[in-house]
C-alpha cells in the first residue's frame, strides 16, 4: 500500500512538472504551434454538432483567441436529432460569446441532418467548407481526424469533406485518443507531450471552457457532465497537420 502511494504521488509531481513546463512554452510559443501568420490570423473551425467547440476543441479556441488570432466557426448541422435545432443554435451563439467568438463569426448552416447512423456526403461537406473558407480568408481549417473523437459518423464524414477542400489552406485534425487516455484528464499530458502540435489550458482557461459549456443546457445530461470533469479533451488537445 505504501508503495502504491509514494507512485501515484511520484506520478502525479511528474504530471504537475510536464503540464507546467508545458503552459510555460505555449506562453513563449503561443502562435508558432500552428505556424500561423504573425499579424493577421483568420482561421475556420469546422464542428458537426453545437456543443463540438467545447466538448472537444476548447483549449485550441481559448489559445488562438488569447493571442488574437480571429477564429470563425462552422457548424454543419443545427444538432437536431431530437428536434431542439432552435434552442441548439441559441445555446452554441452563447458558448461562443463565452469562449470570444461572436455571433458574426459563428456559420451555423443546417444543410446535415443530426443523425450518428448516417455518414454525410463528403462532397457536400467539401463545398461548404471551401464556401466558407473562401469568404472567411482563412488561413487554416481546423477539425477532427478520420476517427472524429467519439467515432461519431456525423464527425467521421466531416473529416473526410474538409480533406477533400480546394482551398489553399492548411488543414489541422484534431487526434483521437484510445478510451484510456480520453478519460485520464491532465495525466494525458505525459502522452501528448512528445506532439509538437500540442494545446494544454490552465485552470482559469478551463473555468472559462467549462462556463461556456454550461451554455449547452439541452446537452448537459448526467453523463456529459462527467465527461466535462474526466475529458483530457476539456485540457489538452494535440493536433496533426495533414496539409
Ligand atoms: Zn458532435
Amino acid at each position: 500500500m505504501g508503495y502504491l502511494i509514494i507512485a501515484i504521488v511520484l506520478f502525479g509531481l511528474i504530471v504537475a512538472f510536464i503540464y507546467g513546463r508545458k503552459l510555460e512554452l505555449l506562453k513563449l510559443d503561443a502562435r508558432d504551434v500552428f505556424k500561423l501568420n504573425k499579424s493577421v490570423s483568420t482561421v475556420l473551425f469546422v464542428t458537426s454538432h453545437p456543443d463540438d467547440e467545447c466538448m472537444f476543441f476548447g483549449p485550441t479556441l481559448l489559445h488562438l483567441i488569447k493571442n488574437n488570432v480571429t477564429v470563425h466557426l462552422l457548424c454543419l448541422s443545427t444538432g437536431d436529432y431530437y428536434g431542439l435545432g432552435e434552442t441548439r443554435r441559441v445555446e452554441l451563439l452563447n458558448a461562443g460569446l463565452k469562449l470570444g467568438i461572436f455571433p458574426s463569426q459563428i456559420h451555423l448552416v443546417g444543410s446535415f441532418h443530426d443523425d450518428i447512423d448516417n455518414y454525410w456526403d463528403g462532397r457536400e461537406v467539401a463545398e461548404i467548407v471551401d464556401k466558407f473558407a473562401t469568404v472567411t480568408k482563412a488561413e487554416a481549417v481546423f477539425t477532427f481526424d478520420d476517427r472524429g473523437v467519439s467515432g461519431h459518423r456525423n464527425h467521421i464524414s466531416t473529416s473526410k469533406g474538409v480533406r477533400n477542400i480546394k482551398s489553399d489552406v492548411k488543414i489541422f485534425e484534431l487526434i483521437s485518443v484510445n478510451t484510456f487516455r480520453k478519460y485520464i484528464q491532465v495525466a494525458d499530458i505525459v502522452l501528448s507531450i512528445f506532439n509538437p502540435a500540442c494545446i494544454a489550458l490552465n485552470l482559469g482557461q478551463f473555468r472559462a471552457l467549462h462556463h461556456a459549456m454550461s451554455c449547452h443546457k439541452s446537452q448537459l445530461t448526467w453523463y456529459r457532465r462527467l465527461y466535462v470533469i474526466f475529458s483530457r479533451y476539456m485540457f489538452i488537445n494535440s493536433w496533426t497537420e495533414v496539409r
